[in-house]
């Protein structure tokens, strides 16, 4: 099989967090509208059930995923990746490429998969949030 356009994100990942063996990266027009919330480097998580899931496990937690900028040379946003991680761990083993998709690495395929339906959950959840006028939940 031919290895993913986006390899070297991968490889900063696996480099990053030892015990992960697989990332999963989708594009969802979910994904794309919440990076869009923000102008800045992260976006805040309304408080769901589903963070337990992600591994947030706090009373009301305060939780942002950060969000990369979406440079046409992969490589350059994997360097981004290293250098952000590198200073400040991510909440959650998850994060978003602006106008681009989400990446979420994981101990197993079914962790992964269980953390792309967690976070797709979130993102649904954000953007209805705001078309039902519930507040600018994730700015
Ligand atoms: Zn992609």
């Amino acid at each position: 099989m031919k290895p993913s356009a986006e390899t070297a994100i991968h490889q900063i990942l696996y480099t990053l967090f030892p015990e992960a063996q697989v990332c999963y990266h989708i594009h969802s027009v979910e994904a794309n509208l919440v990076s869009r919330f923000v102008q800045g480097d992260t976006v805040i998580l309304p408080p769901l059930e589903m963070l337990k899931g992600l591994g947030v496990r706090e009373e009301n937690p305060r939780c942002v995923i950060p969000i990369f900028a979406n440079h046409l040379q992969v490589s350059l946003i994997a360097a981004e990746i290293k250098e952000r991680f590198s200073v400040t761990l991510p909440q959650v083993s998850a994060l978003l490429i602006r106008d681009h998709g989400v990446t979420v690495w994981a101990s197993s395929p079914e962790t992964a998969h269980n953390y792309i339906e967690l976070i797709e959950y979130i993102f649904r959840y954000m953007v209805a949030s705001r078309q039902v006028g519930i507040g600018e939940i994730g700015t």
